[in-house]
């Protein structure tokens, strides 16, 4: 039998209507065994998160402010879901436990109570054991997870449980102190839970039908992305498409599970499927394009000097200033006697005029100049390889959208085109382009 393990964001578990709905998602699949739940989120837009409540009562608390009142707004926002969910279940003993330990437990400490308090009800509604993911999930005393112990330890205290819910977000140390991951963390939990118990899908529930194929805030409507690789997500994860926390790929990538990106409020939409690369079974069916994404915040470091194709250690050399200064190098287009470095523009703040000069010193070149304001597209797809007359397609969107083409990048991977561009033309970039590959194919 196929095991499912099943993440639910704060936004599905918001109150107690969503949690009936994540209960009948769960109930509707007998493989859907391990829940690893968020804290309640959202309810509405300027709705407060539990886990920013809990952050700010710990703020007053560890001030010696008094948090009464932010306490007990968190309470109510369980009590509420007890009462709306029609269940038997009182945790006055926890909040009595996490009031009097809140001062100086810590603030990781405070703000993994909301996803152990929701744990605890969820197992409640469902009949599911229980299971305090600080048992389970191992940090060091620096607040690394250790993945391996942690596998080991769930996969062992899993052996027996037929069903459990894993409260996300949270672990312990070493020396037994509560820890968390970077927020939106209960993604990394369902991830180690689906590797331990070897998961024939990480299914991740939240509240959008799968991952975009542009930013709905660039482009109107865009369409879903219905398969993607992993590889393909790295790349427009790079260039700023957040859909997971980047610490959930890693454990399931390497096992080659894949991860469904699903929508509480729609179960019936198939969502977004992330998997290996190997593994992309739709392929009569793919498009070129995967997905579009773009950053801003670049500059481009130009260099031009004649001869330059002959001077051997010349690219050498520029790359140990950039290196020496502690500057990453993000792209690097070279032409015979010209060589462009691509870096992040926060990263020479401070550091401008010595690059400069250090350059001068190292290079000697005919003229070097640093040109601000880049904004960098990823146009991203597996399809490429196979599609003949792509980086025409995305020339001639961009030049009939009449946008300057700054710098062209193509990985040898044949995965992505990565193009710069004037910051102020990128959300026109990113619009043609998918006006280009995606539009078009819809009419
Ligand atoms: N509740 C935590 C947060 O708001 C973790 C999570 O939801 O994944 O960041």
């Amino acid at each position: 039998m196929s095991v499912k393990v099943v993440k639910f964001g704060g936004s599905s578990l918001a109150d107690a209507g969503q949690i009936k709905k994540a209960a009948a998602i769960i109930k509707s699949d007998a493989d859907r065994r391990y829940v690893v739940p968020s804290a309640p989120g959202k309810r509405f837009s300027d709705d407060i998160k539990v886990t920013d409540m809990l952050y700010a009562a710990y703020e007053k608390a560890a001030l010696g402010e008094d948090f009464t009142a932010d306490f007990d707004n968190i309470k109510k926002r369980y009590n509420d879901i007890i009462a709306d969910l029609g269940l038997d279940l009182s945790l006055d003993k926890q909040f009595e436990q996490i009031k009097n330990n809140l001062a100086h437990a810590g603030r990781e400490y405070a703000a993994s109570r909301g996803e152990y308090l929701n744990g605890i009800v969820i197992a409640a509604y469902l009949g599911y054991t229980f299971i305090d993911a600080a048992d389970v999930i191992v940090f060091s005393d620096e607040g690394v997870m250790q993945r391996h112990e942690t596998v080991a330890k769930l996969r062992e205290r899993l052996a027996n449980e037929e069903h459990a819910v894993i409260p996300g977000f949270y672990g312990k140390s070493v020396s037994g102190v509560v820890r968390t991951f970077s927020r939106g963390g209960s993604d990394v939990t369902g991830s180690l839970v689906a590797r331990a118990v070897h998961a024939s899908v990480y299914e991740n529930w939240t509240d959008v039908s799968g991952i975009l194929v542009a930013d709905p805030r660039v482009v109107a409507d865009p369409i879903v992305i219905p398969v993607i690789t992993y590889k393909e997500l790295r790349e427009l994860s790079y260039m700023g498409f957040s859909v997971l926390h980047e610490d959930a790929i890693f454990p399931v990538r390497t096992a080659g599970i894949p991860i469904n990106i699903r929508n509480t409020n729609a179960p019936e939409d198939d969502g977004t499927m992330i998997v290996p690369d190997s593994d992309t079974g739709d392929d009569a069916a793919l498009r070129t394009l995967t997905g579009i994404a773009g950053k801003k915040g670049f500059c481009a470091i130009n260099m031009e000097k004649g001869m330059m194709n002959s001077e051997i250690g010349f690219v050498r050399d520029v790359l140990n200033v950039f290196a020496d200064l502690g500057i990453n190098v993000e792209h690097m287009p070279s032409g015979i006697d010209t060589l462009s470095i691509i870096a992040d523009a926060a990263s020479l703040e401070g550091k401008q005029e010595q690059l400069l000069s250090e350059l001068r010193k190292a290079v000697e070149p005919d003229h070097l100049e640093i040109e601000p304001d880049i904004a960098l597209l990823a146009v991203v797809g597996r399809g490429m390889r196979k599609t003949r007359g792509t980086a025409a397609r995305i020339f001639a969107a961009l030049a009939h959208g009449r946008i300057n083409v700054k710098m062209i990048d193509q990985g040898s991977s044949e995965l992505n085109v990565i193009v710069g561009v004037n910051e102020h033309d990128l959300h026109q970039a990113i619009r043609c382009i998918y006006d280009a590959f995606i539009s078009s194919t819809l009419n």
